[in-house]
Formats: C-alpha cells, structure tokens, sequence
C-alpha cells in the first residue's frame, strides 16, 4: 500500500515547536494537497516525509513501515523543490537520469524513461542545454522530469510552480495530472495558493501555525469549513465572519436581524451554542437596491473590479461585509440591501472558533450536489 500515515508528529526546531501533534494519512494513489500560509510547516512535513529532516516525535508510516529512521534514499521518494534545485553545470539530460545512473539501472531503462518524460513534458530539443540557458517554465519542467523518471511511489511537490507565471502555471499543472494518471503516485504537494489547492487536489490538508485546520475534499473545504480561519482562508474575496447576537431564531447584526430557517433554528438549539459568530461568502449575499425581506442594509464603502462582477464592500452598523454583486452601478456612500442566502451561512461557537455544523437537512443536499457535480 502506497500510503503515508503520521501518527502524533511533532517537529522542533530549539525550542520552537513548528509542526504540532499532527495525525492524518494519505491515501495510496491519491493528490493530497498541504495548504497554508508561509511559515505554517508545510516544508518541513515534506522534508520529514523525504527523510530530509529528523522527527522529534511520534511516527511516520510509508507503505505501512515505519519510517522515522529510514535515510532519505531508501523512501521510495521523488521530490521537486520550489527552486528546482537543478545541477548547474550538467545539461537537461544529465540532469534528468543523474538519479537513475546513480542506482545503475541498464542502459536501455535509462533510455526509455528519458524518451518518455521528454516527449510528456515537451523538452525534445533542449536534451543538451544548461539550465541557464532555460527559462523559468523549462526549467521547473525539467525538475519535473527528473522527479518523473524516477517512477518512484511518492511523489513530494514544494511549491513547484509558484515561480511561473499564471498562464505557464496552468499548463503546468495539466502536465502533473498527466503524470498523475499515467504512473499514479502517492502525490504529497505543497502550496500557499488556494486555486490550486481546489484545482488539483483531491483532499486538503490545510495547515495553520504548525496546526491542522482540516482534512476534506475541496468541496467540502469550501462549503463546509470545520473552523473560521478555514473559512476565511479559502475563498476570494474571503468568507464574512461578523460578530452577532442570537435570540429566538433571529440573528442580530448591529441593530438589525434577520429571521433563520426552522432547520438552522432546530440546529442551533441541538448544538446547543449561542454564543455564535456568523459567516457568509461575498458569493452568497444577494445585494439590491431596494428593500428585501428579512435582510439587511449597509453603506457601500468601496468597489472593486473582479471582472465578471464586483466586490461591493459595505458597512454594516460598523463591521465590514463583503457581497459580490454583477451590477456595476454601485456607488460609494449609497445605501445597499441585503439578503444572506440562509442555506449559504456558516455559523461558528465563539469560544473555540469551531463550526456547529449544518441542519442534516443541508448536509442531504450538499452530498447530491457534489454527486450530481454541481460544484468545482
Ligand atoms: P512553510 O513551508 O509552510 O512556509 P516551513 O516548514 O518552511 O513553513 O517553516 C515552518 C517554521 O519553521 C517557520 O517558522 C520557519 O521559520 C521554521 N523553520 C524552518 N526551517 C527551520 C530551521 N532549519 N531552523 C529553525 N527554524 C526553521
Ligand atoms: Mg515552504
């Protein structure tokens, strides 16, 4: 089984714990995607799994071994770096079967799997250049490539494509499904960009000051975040987290409130939490220009170009709101109205920051949606 499970996982640096009691396990074969802000330890949970960094404590399982003490080349692993990390001074070739020389495989293996990687990855013709005379895009192919080759079952990805530019950055990202498909590793991928965290993953892993926020499917991710920073962390622009009171099935924002659904309201007095704090996404407030029913109203303060719509940021009795709204006539200073959509809400217990969950009501629609595709 090509699986990767860490048990307790605890990492210092000194006296500074940087990865902190983490537990989760990749699947064999699956895209597992570790998302966060710089700084949150998701280089170093790569280097523990490549063996490039020791584990202060608990245990890491590769194919169901332990593998805390097992050195860096007997892991079965290929790993691209965020800067390549390329030899500069041999050519793309010997670059890309330098590994497979070094573990003497025959000479006709070595041929094939050269063949095959520059053909996949388009590097016919550039075999005998130096990295430098490459461009960035061509040379974050060819560590690519030199990963590839390997055929290794654990394929580990830092930031591979966050030096190029966003067109380069999607091609790029076609090419790892090719790869993906074509040698199904057990893919470990690192990234602070949250596109591509929901573009190319099948789970995340989203990480927060050495912390797990949250392990699930993208759609899940998105739709139902276990806590506010995941909520506020995917999305752009992101979630609306707002302070707010709860009486009798009304949410009291400021001096304004706006009734629940018999579902939230049941849910609420199940969890039994009050003490709450609510949440939105721009995308799931409908913005008007006359009054609604059960809504709310807000100054528009600022709008920002998205495009396809715009960003009306407004304000609610002193707390900012954000909705999107593809009307382009919204102007600074004007009073704007608004409905949450009340089966788009998140609501979190103040205390711990955790979400209380969705009515099962809810839940039953969300898993129809997502197999019936709806989303992503
Ligand atoms: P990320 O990849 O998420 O940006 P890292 O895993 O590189 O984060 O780093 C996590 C934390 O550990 C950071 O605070 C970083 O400063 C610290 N750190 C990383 N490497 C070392 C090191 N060799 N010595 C001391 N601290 C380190
Ligand atoms: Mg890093």
């Amino acid at each position: 089984m090509k699986e990767i499970k860490f048990e307790h996982i605890r990492k210092f640096y000194g006296d500074t714990e940087v990865v902190k009691d983490l537990s989760f396990t990749v699947k064999e074969g699956e895209r597992l995607i570790l998302l966060g802000p710089s700084g949150c330890g998701k280089s170093t949970i790569l280097r523990m799994i490549a063996g490039l960094e020791d584990i202060t404590d608990g245990s890491l399982y590769m194919d169901g071994k332990k593998m805390n003490d097992v050195p860096s080349g007997h892991r079965n692993v290929a790993m691209v770096f965020q800067n390549y990390a390329l030899y500069p001074h041999m050519t793309v070739k010997q670059n890309i079967i330098y590994g497979l020389k070094v573990h003497k495989l025959p000479k006709q293996e070595i041929q094939d799997r050269l063949d095959s990687v520059l053909d996949m990855l388009q590097l016919r013709g550039l075999e005998d250049r130096l990295p430098k005379e490459l461009s960035g895009g061509q040379r974050q192919r060819v560590a690519l490539a030199r990963a590839t080759v390997k055929r290794s079952n654990f394929f580990l990805l830092d930031e591979p494509l966050s030096n190029l530019d966003a067109q380069l950055r999607v091609s790029a990202r076609k090419e790892l499904v090719k790869i993906h498909e074509m040698f199904k590793q057990t893919i470990v991928y690192v990234t602070h960009d949250q596109i591509e965290a929901m573009t190319f993953a099948d789970r995340i892993v989203l990480m927060y000051n050495g912390e797990l926020q949250m392990i699930d499917t993208p759609t899940n991710v998105y739709h139902r975040p276990a806590n506010i920073f995941t909520a506020k962390f995917i999305g752009s622009p992101p979630t609306n987290i707002l302070e707010m009171d709860y009486n009798q099935g009304r949410i009291i924002i400021g001096q304004q409130s706006f009734e629940l659904t018999e579902m939230w309201k049941r849910h609420i007095k199940k969890a039994q939490i009050e003490n709450l704090v609510f949440g939105i996404r721009p995308e799931h407030v409908q913005l008007s220009k006359s009054p609604s029913q059960n809504g709310l109203k807000g100054e528009v303060k600022y709008i920002e170009n998205q495009g396809d719509s715009y960003s009306v940021y407004l304000d609610l009795d002193g707390q900012e709101m954000i909705a999107l709204s593809e009307d382009r006539h919204w102007h600074q200073g004007e009073t704007a109205y608004l409905s949450p959509q009340l089966e788009r809400i998140h609501l979190f217990n103040k205390e711990t920051e955790n979400s209380i969950g969705y009515p099962e009501e809810l839940n039953e629609t969300e898993n129809n949606m997502e197999e019936r595709g709806i989303y992503v």
